[in-house]
């Protein structure tokens, strides 16, 4: 059988321009982001201004993680143990994990065909709760309505904070994602738009928000470092009212991502490019429905998604197999047990959700996901669907089991 040669996984190298300024940070051993000589500004800072002129917002905070970002965040926007934080149904684990981590209790919210967030559902959840946090995950890099969310959370005076895992770089109606909330998360882990293997950052333009995250970070008093802050005679109560929870990013990851940041625009170009294929072969896949993307929405590409509505689940199981034999890992996230990112709530043992959540079911039943690594040209992408054509074709065919068969049905 022919397979798929290249890896799902396998992301760009770093530049050279990345690898020339990480390999000056370790010569000059300063790599916690404090340690500075005189007049040195540091790569972690100067990230933290970067991207924050890239958003149009007033400041940013880099940090170890984007769920770390998550959990920093919810802390800083004042949220205190037992408090419910809505979240959406469909999303990968480390958002709920990060609410559990703050001390936050989750609340699942419905999804819609699309897969983004449920308005009419987050009104509801909104006021069965009584929350006064939503964590909105811009899950796949799918933006949902936000006229329609923004007015939702406005309506019952819920604190917005995105989470822009995959969206770094995307915008809705022109205004960049991460700028509708209170907050906005991002991830530069390596499977996100900019690789430093793991990284967050944080956006906000809420200087209240911004000098209690600064603190919680770990900056101990070394806040007038910072380039992306409220200025430092503001500290003046804060820095002794906030505990350090130490999960700062240092000069050496920031040097690798800050030459990426300057790239992202042109790296979403070739992401398009690919999903755009991907999107134009897919129309011509059977049973395939593509996943909608509205109008308003400038999105980065680096995955795509796509549900089978009309195929049973032992056919799209085959199908899973059949793929996964000619090399290609598609994610099916109506498989019954989880494996790898988990991203079905069912998983979420820990969570004690009571909301039932109809159409994330239906949904996720036969929701399917490729990711789409740049180190991928549009010739693999026509070779990708030729050969899950193949698997199609082999899962329809494949008798079913004795077991499966009920006598007089068709
Ligand atoms: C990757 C990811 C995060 C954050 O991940 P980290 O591994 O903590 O950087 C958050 N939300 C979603 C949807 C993600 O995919």
């Amino acid at each position: 059988m022919r397979r798929f040669a290249k890896s799902f996984t396998q992301q760009e190298a770093i530049g050279d321009d990345a690898i020339a300024s990480a390999v000056a940070v370790l010569q000059s051993g300063r790599l916690h982001r404090y340690n500075l000589a005189e007049g040195e500004a540091g790569e972690t800072a100067l990230l933290e201004s970067e991207f924050a002129a890239s958003l149009g917002v007033d400041y940013a905070l880099a940090c170890a993680s984007g769920g770390y970002a998550l959990q920093l965040a919810l802390r800083a926007c004042g949220l205190a143990a037992g408090d419910k934080v809505l979240c959406n149904a469909f999303t990968l684990s480390p958002v709920p994990g990060s609410i559990v981590a703050a001390g936050g209790e989750a609340v699942l919210v419905d999804i819609l065909d699309d897969t983004t967030v449920d308005s009419d559902d987050l009104d509801r959840a909104a006021r069965e709760s009584g929350a006064r946090f939503f964590v909105l995950s811009h899950m796949r890099g799918h933006i949902g309505d936000m006229d329609a969310i923004v007015a939702v959370c406005k309506s019952h005076g819920i604190v917005l904070i995105e989470d822009c895992a995959h969206t770094m770089g995307a915008a809705y109606r022109g205004r960049p994602s991460g700028t509708f909330g209170k907050v906005g998360c991002f991830s530069t882990q390596t499977y996100k738009h900019i690789n430093s293997g793991e990284g967050g950052l944080l956006a906000t333009s809420d200087a209240d928000v911004m000098r209690r995250a600064v603190i919680l970070s770990g900056s101990y008093m070394l806040y007038d470092h910072h380039l992306a802050a409220p200025a430092p005679e503001s500290f003046a109560e804060t820095r002794l009212l906030t505990p350090n929870m130490s999960g700062r990013m240092d000069n050496l990851r920031a040097a690798i991502l800050r030459p990426q940041l300057a790239e992202l625009e042109r790296r979403k170009a070739r992401w398009n490019v690919l999903y755009e294929r991907m999107e134009k072969r897919l129309a011509d896949f059977p049973n395939v429905q593509r996943i909608a993307r509205p109008v308003e929405e400038d999105f980065v590409g680096s995955s795509i998604q796509f549900r089978l509505p009309g195929v049973a689940g032992d056919v799209i199981s085959r199908f899973v197999e059949g793929c996964e034999a000619r090399g290609i890992p598609l994610k099916w996230y109506g498989k019954p047990v989880p494996e790898d990112y988990t991203s079905r709530y069912d998983s979420w043992g820990y969570l004690a959700n009571t909301r039932s959540l109809p159409a994330a079911d239906r949904v996720l039943a036969t929701l399917c996901d490729l990711r789409l690594p740049l180190t991928f040209d549009q010739a693999d992408c026509d070779d990708i669907v030729a050969l899950m054509s193949a698997a199609m074709d082999e899962a329809v065919q494949h008798p079913q089991p004795l077991s499966d068969r009920t006598f007089g049905s068709s």
